[in-house]
C-alpha cells in the first residue's frame, strides 16, 4: 500500500470497454439534457418527467415523492427500510444559471433596431455575452392567469437574438479601460427586430388580441412613433396573444442559443451552457434512478434549487423554508412520531456543485497542491467561502473520511480542492444553508473549465465518476 496519495485520471481507471461504453452513453444523454434545459423551470420539468416515469408522484403517503414550488425548485424523496428519524442520504444541487434577464419594461427602439434591455442574473463576465447568438426562454403570464411558455432561437429554423459588440475601429477609448468598467450593463441590449411597421396601408394579419386593442388604432399610434417596437409587439401578440403590459410581469431569459456539443477530437469533453450546476442535477438524477427497484437502506432525498447564483434567496432558493416543509410533510406521512431535529441531525448530505478546474492558461491563479484537474474525478471542497473561510461550511473530518471510504470501495477517482489561492478566490454554495440544520454536508462535484461562461466545459469521464459516486453515496 502506498503511503502517498496521488489523484488518478478517470480515463486510466475506467479503461474497460464496458466502462468506456457507459461513459459514452451517459455523455449522449447528458448532451441531450443540457441542450433542452436552459432555465430552472425547464430543468425541473425535465426531472419531473423522468421521475414520473419512474413512479414518483405528489402523494406524500407514497414511497416515491416529488414536489415542486413554482416549477423552479424540486423536492424528491424515496422511502428507505430504516425509519426516517435515522436520517436521509441527501443531495442538493441548483438548477439556475447565470444569464441575461429581460428587464420588466424591456422594449426600446433606437438607431434602426428594436431592443430588449436586460439585467444580468448571477456572476457573468459581460463581454462574453456580446456578438453571439442568444435564445429567449421563459414564461409570460397574462392578466387572466394564462401562462405562455416561450422558447425562441433553439430550432435550426428559428431566428436568434444578439448583442452587437463595439467594432475595433471605435474601441480606442474602451480598450484602455479596466475590464470592470469597459463593459457596461446598460449597454447589454438584445437586438429583437429590425423591420418597421408600415406607417400606412394594411396592418399585418393578427391573431387573438385583447379587447382594447381590437380595432388596431393603438397599433397605428405605436407604428407612428416607434415602428420597430410596434412590429415586435404585433409579432408577440400574433404568436402568443400577449400585450406590452404582460412583459412587465414576465420572466424572460436570454441564454446562449443552440445545443451542447462535444469538445475535442476524442469527444472527451462537453461544451455547453449551464453546466454549473446542471451537470450535478443530471448526475444526481441518474444516480437516484439507477436503482429503481431495490429499496434503499436509508431514505434518499434530492433537492434542486433555484436562486443559488444570486445568494440562495427567495421562496425557491436554499434559504427558503420549502425544504423544511417538505420534510415535515414527509415525516407526517411516513413516521408521524419522528422529530424533525432527529431527521436532520442524522442526515448525511452532499452539496453537489461544480468546482473550478485548473485553467491551463491561468495556472498561476491556482494553488497547484489544492487545485482540481479536469479528468481526475469529482472534487471535495471541504470548505468554500473566502478570505479566512468567511461564510464557509467546513465539513468535519469524520464525515469526509466516511465519504472517502465509500469512494475507495467503489474505486472512484476523486480529488480535494479549494477554489483559487488564499485571498485570491472563493465562492459560496448551498452547503452552509443546509449545514444550519445540523446535517453533515460537504461540497462535491466535477471540475469545470470556463465556469459561468456561455460555453462551460466538463469532462465526460468526470461526469461518469460523479454519477457513480453519488449512486454509491445514496446507497451507503
Ligand atoms: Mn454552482
Ligand atoms: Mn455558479
Amino acid at each position: 500500500m502506498s503511503l502517498e496519495f496521488k489523484t488518478r485520471n478517470c480515463w486510466d481507471v475506467f479503461s474497460s470497454a464496458k466502462e468506456q461504453r457507459a461513459i459514452a452513453s451517459l455523455a449522449e444523454r447528458y448532451i441531450d439534457f443540457l441542450s433542452r434545459c436552459k432555465t430552472e423551470r425547464e430543468t425541473v420539468a425535465y426531472a419531473r418527467e423522468r421521475l414520473a416515469a419512474a413512479g414518483y408522484g405528489r402523494n406524500a403517503k407514497g414511497d416515491k415523492i416529488m414536489r415542486d414550488l413554482h416549477g423552479k425548485t424540486l423536492f424528491i424523496a424515496r422511502r428507505g427500510k430504516e425509519p426516517l428519524s435515522r436520517g436521509m442520504r441527501f443531495i442538493g444541487a441548483h438548477a439556475d444559471t447565470p444569464r441575461l434577464d429581460l428587464k420588466q419594461r424591456p422594449l426600446q427602439e433606437q438607431a434602426g433596431v428594436g431592443q430588449a434591455k436586460t439585467h444580468y442574473y448571477g456572476g457573468i463576465r459581460k463581454y462574453q455575452w456580446l456578438a453571439r447568438p442568444l435564445a429567449l426562454h421563459g414564461v409570460i403570464v397574462r392578466k387572466n392567469g394564462d401562462s405562455v411558455n416561450i422558447v425562441i432561437g433553439e430550432r435550426p429554423d428559428d431566428p436568434v437574438f444578439t448583442i452587437a459588440d463595439l467594432l475595433p475601429h471605435l474601441a480606442k477609448d474602451q480598450i484602455t479601460k479596466p475590464v470592470s468598467t469597459a463593459f457596461e450593463a446598460e449597454r447589454l441590449n438584445l437586438i429583437l427586430a429590425h423591420k418597421p411597421m408600415p406607417q400606412n396601408g394594411p396592418m399585418p394579419k393578427s391573431g387573438p388580441m385583447p379587447k382594447s386593442d381590437k380595432d388596431g388604432s393603438k397599433k397605428k399610434e405605436d407604428a407612428a412613433t416607434d415602428p420597430i417596437k410596434a412590429r415586435i409587439l404585433t409579432i408577440l401578440n400574433e404568436r402568443y396573444g400577449v400585450v406590452e403590459e404582460d412583459l412587465y410581469s414576465a420572466e424572460l431569459q436570454a441564454v446562449p442559443a443552440g445545443p451542447a456539443r462535444y469538445v475535442g477530437l476524442d469527444k472527451g469533453l462537453v461544451g455547453g451552457y449551464g453546466q454549473d450546476d446542471r451537470i450535478c442535477v443530471f448526475a444526481a438524477l441518474e444516480a437516484l434512478l439507477a436503482n429503481g427497484r431495490a429499496v434503499p437502506a436509508r431514505a434518499q432525498c434530492l433537492v434542486f434549487w433555484d436562486k443559488e447564483e444570486i445568494g440562495s434567496e427567495g421562496s425557491t432558493g436554499a434559504k427558503s423554508r420549502f425544504f423544511e416543509y417538505c420534510v415535515q410533510d414527509m415525516a407526517a406521512a411516513w413516521e408521524p412520531r419522528a422529530r424533525f431535529a432527529d431527521i436532520m441531525l442524522n442526515t448525511r448530505g452532499i452539496s453537489a456543485d461544480v468546482h473550478g478546474a485548473v485553467d491551463p492558461d491561468w495556472q498561476e491563479l491556482h494553488e497547484r497542491l489544492n487545485a482540481a484537474t479536469i479528468g481526475h474525478g469529482p472534487c471535495f471542497c471541504k470548505f468554500t467561502g473566502h478570505r479566512g473561510k468567511y461564510e464557509a461550511n467546513d465539513a468535519h473530518p469524520e464525515y469526509v473520511a466516511w465519504l472517502r471510504n465509500i469512494l475507495a470501495k467503489g474505486n472512484i477517482p476523486w480529488q480535494m480542492a479549494e477554489l483559487g489561492k488564499v485571498d485570491g478566490g472563493g465562492g459560496g454554495t448551498v452547503a452552509m444553508h443546509l449545514a444550519a440544520y445540523g446535517m453533515d454536508i460537504i461540497d462535491f462535484g466535477p471540475p469545470i473549465l470556463g465556469m459561468h461562461s456561455p460555453f462551460e466545459i466538463a469532462g465526460v469521464a468526470d461526469l461518469y465518476a460523479t454519477t457513480q459516486a453519488l449512486e454509491l453515496f445514496l446507497k451507503a
